[in-house]
């Protein structure tokens, strides 16, 4: 049998205890640091069933080892701040039954393949609604639920390099890691765009490096909610540049990378518009972040008229092949479609709301403690000087980089939830920095939001 852990059992093995967990504590204390460590890793591994073990008493062992999996599940959404997934996620008990069909929506999802255990139909209405929010008809776009952001940029870059061949990629600083990736898969040529204090893409910078390849097409990634800081590049900018340099339409292909706002920006006044009556190619947008999916997912959406180029019939499977994945999971889109239901477009406006609202609590309340941090007006991604304690980042599950945190602000952060957090960081930043001044983070978030005694004086009031 299993012997009783507390909940951070299950993190990476090795890591201290800390005073979020005094029951990690007193049994690291009992049995010391590597014993314990030996211990869970034999917990989980797959053991052989053992002759003389009755089939019910091994059931009752593995269901109590995912019983206790899934309180240490809950407490990380409890206190899970720093990742863009949403973890309300308790309505989709209702589709649990389904697990025990084994679905496959393999091939194109406008095309019926031999398999019959597909849920093709859920899917193109998820796609229907997609095309909706950007502006598409029926009939003139193209899409698939794909396994989540990235696989919609490969398929994205994908389509605009069979367009344009011999297309330069286009991608600002901030983008996201997958754009880079890519390049490299696809052996692209690449240009980094340099990307404003915001988090935007600089479009001078962009012009600067267009004029420089004029004589090549180029395929642009605007990101719509880049990773750390949730800016939203201007989309009407992007195109006017490529027109000021001289680029007919015929010569650009853009890319949408929408993962992380795709389901924020709808409904927000203030930003350029996202729609297929621009001149985009393609769009990816994830179903695990702000729709909150248990598993990760997506959706792309291009042009019908493209699709073509890369699509191609396989007999044996009786269907076309026009996405990246082979084998696709037939239980997202019947997810998407069932939250879609759910929520409506009211329901996901009002989540949208609720979480500017929270992210602005949380600024204001760092602002006010003196602590350097910023929030672009179209974002739920709130940036702030870097915790020096790894013990706070790995419990608030922060993501950092360089002198910078930031949280997300998703639908199932509350105001208790960031109450907790904001006492947490003050506290325990005064042991932190002492007597010593905070860092200036000018150079990554813009003067304005720096609180460092220099710039702090002439800008925190
Ligand atoms: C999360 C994210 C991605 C990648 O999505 P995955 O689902 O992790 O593949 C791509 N672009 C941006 C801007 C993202 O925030």
């Amino acid at each position: 049998m299993a012997p009783h852990f507390p909940v951070n059992k299950f993190s990476t093995n090795g890591q201290e205890p800390s005073d979020y967990d005094r029951q990690a504590v007193m049994i690291t204390n009992q049995i010391g640091m590597e014993e314990k460590s030996q211990q869970l890793d034999e917990d989980f591994a797959v053991v052989e069933p053992k002759d003389e073990e009755c089939a019910v008493e091994r059931l009752h062992h593995l269901t109590k080892i995912v019983t206790e999996f899934q309180d240490h599940l809950r407490e990380r959404a409890s206190n899970q701040l720093g990742h863009p997934g949403n973890h309300n996620c308790s309505h989709y008990l209702a589709l649990s039954t389904l697990l025990q069909y084994n679905i496959n929506n393999v091939g194109d999802p406008f095309k019926e393949s031999n398999y019959g255990l597909h849920t093709k139909k859920f899917e193109v209405s998820v796609l229907d609604w997609f095309a909706q929010l950007w502006g598409i008809d029926k009939d003139e776009y193209w899409g698939y639920v794909t396994n989540g952001g990235t696989e919609g940029n490969l398929h994205g870059i994908l389509m605009g390099r069979e367009l344009l061949p011999n297309g330069i990629l286009y991608t600002s600083q901030e983008s996201h890691y997958s754009m880079l990736k890519i390049a490299r898969m696809y052996r692209m040529d690449c240009e980094t765009i340099a990307s404003l204090a915001t988090g935007e893409m600089d479009c001078n910078d962009l012009q600067d490096k267009l004029l420089m390849n004029k004589d090549r097409p180029a395929i642009i990634n605007v990101t719509i909610g880049t990773t750390f800081k949730g800016a939203v590049d201007d989309l009407d900018l992007v195109v006017q540049t490529l027109i000021d340099s001289g680029f007919s339409d015929n010569q650009f292909y853009i890319h949408c990378d929408a993962a992380m706002s795709g389901l924020v920006v709808p409904f927000l006044k203030q930003v350029t518009k996202f729609t297929f009556k621009k001149p985009i190619g393609s769009v990816s947008i994830s179903g695990h972040k702000f729709l909150g999916c248990p598993m990760p997912c997506g959706v792309l959406l291009t042009r019908r008229k493209y699709i073509k180029l890369i699509s191609r019939n396989i007999e044996y499977i009786a269907t076309c092949d026009s996405t990246i994945a082979g084998s696709r999971n037939g239980h997202s889109p019947i997810f998407m479609w069932y939250v879609l239901n759910i929520k409506g477009w009211k329901g996901l406006k009002q989540d949208v709301e609720k979480c500017l609202k929270n992210a602005r609590y949380l600024r204001h309340h760092l602002k006010k403690a003196g602590i350097s941090s910023m929030l672009n007006e179209t974002s739920v991604t709130v940036v702030f000087e870097r915790p020096q304690d790894s013990e706070f980042i790995r419990h608030w599950q922060l993501q950092c980089l360089g002198s910078m945190a930031h949280v997300v602000v998703m639908p199932h952060v509350t105001i208790e939830m960031l109450d907790r957090f904001l006492y947490d960081l003050i506290r325990k930043r005064n042991i932190w920095h002492g007597t010593l001044h905070p860092p200036c983070l000018a150079e990554d978030m813009g003067i304005c939001n720096c609180a460092c005694p220099v710039h702090a004086r002439k800008h925190m009031n």
